[in-house]
């Protein structure tokens, strides 16, 4: 039997899921590079070796920056570039939402 799933309706059902107050901070998984300087406190910068600044990630993959009870951003007024730019029902906040959901 060959099942097939209809991408748009499923986009379009998903969008109207995925927002924040029930996703879990999905995106906060994702690795974010430090482009500009808004002020993120230095206890949640990575440093690589060629001297690149990412949020820093703990042992759970999550960033350093997320309330772990809360699932909120604490330094929301200082956060990075990207993560301001990371819009709610966005193409690439559904593909982590959906791939959350798939845990
Ligand atoms: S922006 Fe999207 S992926 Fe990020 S927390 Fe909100 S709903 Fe989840
Ligand atoms: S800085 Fe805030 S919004 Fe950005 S990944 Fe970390 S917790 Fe999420």
């Amino acid at each position: 039997m060959t099942m097939t799933i209809d991408i748009k309706n499923l986009t379009e059902i998903t969008a109207t899921e995925a927002t924040c107050s029930n996703c879990l901070a999905a995106c906060c998984s994702l690795e974010v590079l430090i482009i500009t300087d808004t002020g993120v406190p230095e206890r949640h910068i990575a440093v690589d070796q060629y001297g690149g600044e990412t949020m820093l990630r703990l042992e759970d993959g999550r960033c350093s920056a997320l309330d772990r009870d809360t699932q909120m951003c604490t330094i929301y007024e200082n956060r990075p570039w990207i993560c301001r730019e990371f819009e709610m029902g966005s193409y690439e906040c559904i593909n982590e939402f959906i791939a959350k959901k798939g845990n």
